[in-house]
């Protein structure tokens, strides 16, 4: 016996999630498979870190309902302060100049991820199947088959239209479609906990760059900060092991006294940083999105921003094509259409991330005197401070509804 659905979407993280959510009302019949509930301390996607999400991010969760529910848990961020550790470059955005009233939000992931799966199950026609894992594809021209296998033993198989690989970095379903993801290690891990500064922060979020990798510091709730500190894989092995007055004193000396002393941190967390990209958005009746398309390095904190777009954009296609009346939710022109959109925001994405990790860890000292330039033309020239507040809140080329405010509507089922 199977399961008929229009789309299978394998990977309830940030992103499966979000899709879930935008897919809920469309009238499509939708399946949610999960490995790990969103609770659970294992779950790889909502855990311990906290996400900075763009202002088109937070439109596009408006819209899905889902903001009001991660509002109350979201700092906002009204300055960005980027300077080079040892150098008299810096840069500062700040959200006011802008016309803003925030530069982007710092959320929790626990937070986001209890308010997308309470969304997800609040009605609609997504049937959750979590905890469970696909555990073989088989495709076919006119759909694809799914074995899954719940934590309990029990197996199911899905045939489904459309499978959706939001199944992370070492996604198995991008794999059993065939499509290769090219890796470069960046050789850094980035330790991510959390500080109590002295000053309280005002708000602004710090991207520094030293020898070693960038230093983050995001403003939280009460006074406290999200540190990630990107050190090479040998010296984060070492940071592990440092204890936590060793720790504070090291991030002091490289971040300095603009929040005056660090007096407290939290656990530390460490996660290896690397580039992935996968060579296609589809393939077959297959369409890939958020870290299982691309993985990027957290430097500019756009992974989840990029991976969200990905899901307004899907969402919309699939709204589209329902209206019209074409029911084949893996219609090959639908698909071309989603690759042929994609394509500019995530290779601009990729390209901006890469390229800074790039710039800022050359030692050599013309490529530090461009760069100190290029930070302190960049304070000086209001047009580029919009260009990049724009990029990174994806205010560019075609913008998806749901980052309109414009929800989607679909066709109701029989
Ligand atoms: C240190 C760090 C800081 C970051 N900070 C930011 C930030 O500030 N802003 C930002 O925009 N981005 C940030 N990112 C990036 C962001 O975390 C990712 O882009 C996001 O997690 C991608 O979500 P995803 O759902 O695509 O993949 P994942 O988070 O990897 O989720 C994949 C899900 O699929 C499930 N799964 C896997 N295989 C199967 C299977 N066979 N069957 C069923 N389920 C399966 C997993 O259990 C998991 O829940 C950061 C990343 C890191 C590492």
């Amino acid at each position: 016996m199977s399961d008929a659905f229009d789309i299978a979407i394998v990977g309830g993280g940030m992103v499966g999630a979000s899709l879930g959510v935008a897919l809920k009302d469309l009238g499509a019949r939708v399946a949610l498979i999960e490995a790990i509930p969103h609770d659970a301390a294992t779950q790889p996607s909502f855990d311990e870190r906290t996400t900075a999400l763009s202002n088109g991010s937070r439109r596009i969760l408006d819209t899905l309902g889902v903001w009001p529910a991660v509002a109350c848990a979201a700092t906002p961020i009204r300055k960005i302060h980027v300077s080079d550790q040892g150098h008299f470059g810096f840069a500062r955005i700040d959200a006011a100049e802008q016309g803003l009233a925030a530069m982007g939000y710092v959320v929790p992931n626990r937070s986001l991820g209890a308010a997308l799966w309470s969304q997800v199950n609040a009605g609609g026609n997504v049937r959750i199947f979590c905890p469970a894992q696909v555990a073989r594809v088989a495709a076919s021209e006119n759909s694809v088959q799914l074995e899954v296998s719940a934590a309990n033993g029990i197996k199911a198989i899905i045939d489904t239209q459309l499978v959706v690989a939001a199944d992370g970095v070492q996604s198995a379903v991008r794999n059993a479609f065939g499509v290769a993801a090219e890796t470069r290690d960046y050789e850094q891990t980035a330790v991510i906990t959390t500080i109590l500064p002295q000053r309280f922060h005002d708000n602004v979020a710090y991207e520094r760059f030293t020898a070693s990798g960038p230093l983050a510091i995001l403003p939280l709730a009460d006074g406290r900060c999200t540190l990630v500190l990107t050190l090479s894989k040998a010296m984060a092995d070492a940071a592990m092991a440092w204890s936590d007055a060793q720790f504070l004193a090291e991030v002091q000396r490289r971040f300095g006294f603009r929040l005056g002393r660090i007096l407290k941190v939290g656990r530390r967390v460490p996660y290896p940083l690397s580039l992935s990209r996968a060579r296609a958005t589809s393939a077959g009746r297959c369409v890939i999105i958020g870290n299982a398309a691309q993985g990027l390095h957290p430097v500019a904190g756009m992974g989840f921003n990029l991976g969200l777009r990905d899901v307004a954009s899907l969402a919309e296609l699939i709204a589209e094509q329902r209206q019209q009346g074409r029911l084949d939710a893996g219609d090959s022109a639908m698909l071309a259409e989603y690759d042929a959109w994609r394509r500019a925001d995530r290779g601009g994405s990729i390209a901006f991330t890469d390229g800074l990790v790039r710039l800022f860890s050359n030692p050599l000292r013309a490529v530090q005197g461009v760069r100190n330039l290029g930070l302190l033309a960049f304070d000086l020239l209001p047009p580029a401070k919009a260009a990049l507040s724009r990029l990174s809140s994806g205010a560019a080329g075609r913008i998806p509804k749901l980052a309109r405010g414009v929800a989607l509507s679909g066709v109701a089922l029989k």
